[in-house]
């Protein structure tokens, strides 16, 4: 079977990348295939699922034109520094152009140990790469960058985590896995051959109509600054949290990547953590647009001594381009937050009129998701205890709705097609996991059913929309499970 790789990577030098193959299992079975993403790529769905095409998504045989391999990088971890990270049990297939003419890699997570596995086995269980699955695809269908899913597959090993865990292998695929900490794995080791590389490799593969006149390596810092704030910022429109965004699992693509500990917010609040390990909050869903800028910050000190001699005046040109962000990222938010009110037009106080709103919201610790979703129905009297502050917020919202000539109809219109009626709630998705541990992938289908078509209201499925009960509120994520 060949999958039409090309394998830019592998043109690369030896030290960016160790070639490895996956570890044979012994009895793959289809969780999952993504049809829609296969035909996508070019590839044949009903080979996929064939036991052909099980033992290359299982490990067990490679695509005759694949080179299999894992990428080095390196990575601050919740701040720390780590110069040799690596894919430890990620191995890239390949890249191929994809029917629209992107790029993509596409790469199995779980599918045994490599040279960077630092002691881990290289393994994933059921519950991650199930969760992987769903909220991946659920983050592309509410319209957010993201790496996707092409299919799970069962192992038939075990996984020995804190219990024995089914082990099973994701397919992932991206539009590259260049990261932050891909950058800082060649500036940790003073690799100005291959930085130069990366950075060439980068804008052509994302950004090739960059503005390159300031040189290559600012025009990328530009274009992920952007990038990111775009991402971020819709983040934070859908209630999202990344939960681990270290500089290794941020994507110069501005993709949404690595989804261990990620979860949405159910009431909204600010600082909402999930993630057992983020004891100090350092990745709460507030302080994303934040960490981003630091993320961004240490990628752009990975190409200083590309962008000129003199490093006193490159060190002041980046930071005057990184002290541009938070008016980058507050940009994108309005954008975001505006279409979440039903407005068109950009309007200086349109940032304010939304904290306002969401300041209310935060104090009464409302359901974020449906609280919009009703909003956009009409028919979010109810929601707030606060109805005097409610009701002088939405003569403030009447009011700019007014001044640029947008009817109710339109502005509810335009609503639902931005704030999801649905959104892959925790307690769902551990529901799911727990039954398909047990053999039942009823669940799973059904919330990736609903989920592929999030903006519209699917009556019958309406248990999927309303928040956690009382006794489904501590809920906690954890990393590389
Ligand atoms: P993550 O928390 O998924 O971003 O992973 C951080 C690092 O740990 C990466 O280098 C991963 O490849 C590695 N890693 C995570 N889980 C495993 C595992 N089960 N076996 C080997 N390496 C792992
Ligand atoms: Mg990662």
């Amino acid at each position: 079977m060949r999958f039409g790789f090309d394998n830019r990577y592998a043109s690369f030098p030896g030290r960016f990348y160790a070639r490895v193959r996956p570890s044979e299992v012994r009895e793959p079975a289809a969780l999952a295939i993504n049809v829609a993403l296969a035909e996508e790529l070019g590839l044949d769905a009903a080979a996929l699922a064939s036991p052909e095409g099980l033992a290359i998504l299982a490990g067990n045989a490679v695509p005759d034109d694949a080179d299999p391999m894992a990428l080095a990088y390196a990575g601050h971890q919740f701040g720390s520094f780590v110069p040799q990270l690596g894919d430890g049990r990620a191995i890239l297939l390949g890249d191929l152009v994809d029917r629209h003419g992107r790029r993509r890699d596409v790469q199995l997570k779980g599918s045994g140990p490599t040279p960077f596995s630092r002691g881990g086995d290289g393994r994933a269980a059921l519950g991650p790469v199930l969760r992987e699955y769903v909220l991946s695809e659920a983050m592309h269908a509410l319209g957010v960058p993201t790496t996707r899913a092409l299919a799970a597959v069962l192992t038939g090993e075990p996984v020995y985590r804190d219990t024995v865990l089914p082990g099973a292998v994701l397919t992932r695929v991206a539009s590259s896995h260049l990261r932050v900490g891909t950058f800082q794995f060649f500036a940790a080791r003073r690799d100005l051959d291959a930085l130069s590389l990366l950075v060439a490799h980068a804008l052509e593969r994302h950004y090739p109509d960059a503005d390159r006149r300031e040189g290559d390596a600012l025009a990328l810092i530009d274009a992920v600054m952007k990038a990111q704030a775009k991402l971020v910022a819709k983040w934070l429109a859908l209630g999202f949290v990344h939960g681990v965004m270290n500089t290794d699992n941020t994507s110069i693509a501005g993709e949404t990547l690595d989804y261990g500990p990620a979860a949405f917010l159910d009431a909204y609040e600010p600082a909402r953590v999930f993630s057992s390990i983020d004891q100090n909050g350092r990745y709460a869903f507030a302080h994303q647009p934040r960490i981003a800028l630091w993320n961004l910050t240490r990628l752009a000190e990975t190409v200083i001594e590309l962008v000129g001699d003199d490093e006193t005046k490159t060190v002041a040109t980046l930071t005057e381009r990184l002290e541009g962000f938070p008016a980058i990222f507050e940009q994108a938010y309005a954008a975001e937050l505006r279409a979440k009110l039903g407005l068109r037009e950009a309007r200086d106080e349109d940032l304010e009129l939304a904290r306002d709103l969401l300041g209310l919201l935060a104090k009464e610790h409302t359901d974020y998701t449906v609280f919009f979703r009703r909003l956009a129905h009409g028919d979010a009297a109810d929601q707030l205890l606060d109805v005097e502050a409610f009701a002088a917020w939405t003569k403030r919202w009447e009011a700019r709705r007014e001044a640029e000539g947008t009817t109710e109809a339109d502005a509810r219109a335009r609503m639902l097609a931005v704030n999801p009626a649905f959104i892959p709630r925790n307690h769902r998705i551990e529901e799911m996991i727990a039954a398909a541990t047990a053999g039942d992938l009823g669940p799973f289908e059904r919330l990736h059913r609903v989920l592929a078509t999030p903006f519209e209201d699917q009556p019958q499925d309406a248990d999927l929309a309303t928040p956690p009960g009382d006794d489904q509120w501590q809920y906690r994520t954890f990393c590389g499970t």
